[in-house]
């Protein structure tokens, strides 16, 4: 592909210099000159300039004044600072403060000054590359949020309805041999809609603003132990829980709620009913500076080589078909976003630990 003719602009007050920049330039490059920051700014407007070289000294303004004249309406063109060796240290400050690319010494050298020109202008067509890309980047992941985020919203109604009727179904037809066919329905159903809510809950972290409230522990907890009293398997286990809370708590009730529904259904999804008794407890202290959350089970557990990947997304550490493996991960992220930590004991067959640490933002 033919490559578009390199565009410079050159401000200098002595018309001599312009005339044999022009002289030597012309037939490579588009040349626009000019004595006037005014007349330059009205180039860079009309034209897609692509480098910008201006003179240090001149009368009304110096050459880094023009730069950072320009720079917030014409980020883009690279600059390019021209001097004699006495404004030495103002080149060195423009150059660290990121206003001027190079700075080619006077008198300049044809030969060289034309590689600094090529080479300026490879340093345009990457950032205008990356430029590129970035936006095209950003747009694209906002559409698959917006995308994931409505379709789990869309799937979540029908979902309910579902369930509804296959509720409703049962409840009219005790006894029948199609039970075990709606309670296979309702189970999976269940399964995808724990999914959902979790893919929800994942852009709610992700995209929702902090929110500090008082957090009053004991509601909060009530409010999970309620959401999971038809969870299945919920009916077996021995549900204990205490809550100590002395004193003000300030936190993010969203993420901390998404941290103790996915850990409380955890416990319950992972109970191993060949024990003779199944338990989960959830101890909640609050203190000063800190609130300690600790979710036990005597489930199944976990082996210890697995354990390290349990925050991973979509990993799941046992063939059973209960969960998708993200709620973990989902739950890592909100405890990120509160400030605070997530530690997990367990061993295969005894049962599993899970301690939370969060900060008070009071
Ligand atoms: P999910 O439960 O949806 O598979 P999670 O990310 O919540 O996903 O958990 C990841 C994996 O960690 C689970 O698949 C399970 O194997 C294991 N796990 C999590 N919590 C427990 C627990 N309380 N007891 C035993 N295993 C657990």
């Amino acid at each position: 592909m033919a490559r578009d003719k390199i565009r410079i602009l050159y401000l200098d007050d002595e018309e001599n210099n312009l005339t044999s920049f022009k002289a030597g330039f012309r037939r490579d490059y588009k040349i626009f000159t000019t004595t006037t920051a005014s007349e330059a700014v009205k180039i860079l407007t009309d034209n897609e300039i692509h480098l910008v070289i201006s003179d240090q000294k001149m009368p009304s303004l110096s050459g880094v004044e023009f730069f950072e004249l320009i720079i917030p309406d014409f980020p883009d063109p690279i600059r390019m600072l021209l001097t004699g060796y006495a404004d030495i240290e103002a080149v060195i400050d423009a150059i660290n403060k990121g206003q001027v690319f190079r700075y080619i010494a006077k008198p300049w050298n044809e030969q060289e000054l034309k590689i600094t020109i090529e080479n300026a202008y490879e340093v345009y067509l990457n950032r205008k590359e990356i430029k590129d890309k970035t936006e095209k980047l950003g747009k694209a992941y906002e559409e698959l949020e917006k995308f994931v985020y409505s379709a789990s919203h869309d799937l979540r109604a029908p979902l309910v309805s579902i369930l509804g009727v296959v509720k409703l179904a049962r409840a009219e037809s005790p006894g029948s041999s199609g039970i075990q066919y709606l309670e296979m329905i309702e189970k999976s159903v269940n399964k995808l809609d724990a999914f959902v809510q979790n893919i929800i809950n994942y852009y709610q972290n992700l995209k929702k603003d902090e929110i500090l409230t008082p957090v009053k522990w004991d509601v909060l907890l009530h409010e999970t132990i309620e959401n999971h009293k038809y969870f299945e398997g919920a009916d077996k286990i021995n549900l204990t829980s205490s809550v100590n809370q002395p004193g003000e708590f300030i936190s993010d009730e969203l993420r901390i709620k998404i941290v103790l529904n996915n850990l409380v259904s955890n416990a319950i999804k992972y109970s191993d009913f060949q024990k003779g008794e199944s338990t989960v407890s959830v101890k909640i202290n609050c203190g000063p500076h800190k609130t300690l959350i600790e979710v036990q089970d005597n489930g199944i557990g976990i082996p210890e080589e697995n354990i390290s990947r349990l925050f991973e997304m979509f990993y799941r550490s046992s063939d059973s078909d209960q969960g998708s493996g993200i709620g973990l991960y989902i739950v890592k992220e909100a405890i990120e976003k509160l400030g605070g930590s997530i530690d997990v004991e367990s061993s295969l067959g005894e049962g599993s630990k899970f301690q939370v640490e969060i900060p008070n933002k009071a």
